[in-house]
């Protein structure tokens, strides 16, 4: 790959992002680390020159706070937080919302007038978001907004947009501020027995990043490549013991969407987990 390639990765001074920007770099492309510690920025970028990589630069980056750019090819929105640690679930559940969605918005809008044709975007999604979960309301329907349970994936050409999913994930809030979010039938996730309030924001963030990442690529209309993808179970932190996967495994379908030969028919729109598309 060429270092006229320029990637860059949030959240990249630990965990996936860092690992998905260690692989940019061993690629040959040149790959911008951004985290939002100047010194834990710093700290990567002296891991990464101390295994001989050259073509890595850091630049400070609070994806809630955006205020720099650069000319990019390759994009990917990694930074995501859970609220595990909050004992204000209101306030954690805001900053969750704040950071996987509100965050992914703020850097896209910036940086997509500098990144080229046929350059990518990918966001760094989960399972825990899927639009089809059928188990509760996902409120993401233009007609639906009251208890009935979505059955389609809502598609951009019934009327997906940017104040669709805004609205959705207020509701959301609103809901948590009432402590009524369970009782209307928002996520309820007991992911590998750790109880349901353990993602119950982290999924509809995700959520939304799903229908975002879809109404994106429709906007860009194969301009520019927009997918997001699942990483699996990974052992970092966000994880806590629950990773079954090496981050380097929980990386690859990333840098591999971010690195699929140039084609006509490059994938736009949809979500991948293990190199393979699956449903929203
Ligand atoms: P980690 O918690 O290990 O790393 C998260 C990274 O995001 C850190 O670099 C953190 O920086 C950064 N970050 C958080 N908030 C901000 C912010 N406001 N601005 C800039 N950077 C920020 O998580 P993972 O590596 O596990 O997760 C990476 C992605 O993978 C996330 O999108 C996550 O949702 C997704 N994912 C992870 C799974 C897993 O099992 N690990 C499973 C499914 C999806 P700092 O060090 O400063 O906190």
């Amino acid at each position: 790959w060429s270092q006229d390639i320029v990637a860059a990765v949030t959240g990249a001074n630990r965990g996936i992002g860092l690992e998905i920007a260690r692989q940019f770099a061993q690629s040959g492309i040149t790959t911008i680390l951004t985290a939002r510690s100047e010194e834990r920025g710093q700290s990567t970028l002296s891991l990464f020159k101390a295994e001989g990589l050259q073509n890595v630069a850091f630049h400070q980056l609070e994806v809630t706070d955006l205020k720099s750019a650069k000319d990019f090819s390759v994009w990917i929105s990694n930074a995501a937080i859970l609220s595990r640690h909050y004992t204000d679930k209101r306030q954690g559940a805001r900053d969750v919302i704040h950071t996987n969605y509100y965050g992914v918005k703020n850097v896209t809008n910036a940086l997509l007038p500098l990144i080229r044709a046929g350059g990518r975007i990918v966001n760094v999604s989960s399972r825990l978001g899927l639009l089809q979960a059928s188990s509760y309301p996902v409120y993401l329907s233009f007609h639906t907004l009251n208890n009935e349970k979505v059955k389609e994936t809502i598609s951009v050409q019934e009327g997906l947009s940017e104040n669709l999913i805004d609205s959705f994930v207020s509701k959301f809030l609103e809901a948590v501020s009432k402590g009524e979010n369970f009782q209307q039938g928002w996520p309820a996730v007991d992911f590998k027995g750790t109880g349901r309030e353990a993602f119950f924001d982290y999924s509809v963030s995700k959520i939304a990043l799903n229908a975002y990442t879809k109404l994106l690529a429709f906007q860009l209309s194969n301009k520019i490549h927009v997918n997001s993808f699942c990483p699996g179970a990974t052992q970092t932190d966000m994880a806590d013991g629950l990773g079954e996967k090496t981050v380097k495994e929980g990386a690859d379908t990333g840098v591999w969407l971010a690195l699929l030969p140039p084609s006509s028919n490059l994938p736009s729109g949809k979500f991948f987990a293990e190199r393979v598309e699956i449903a929203f």
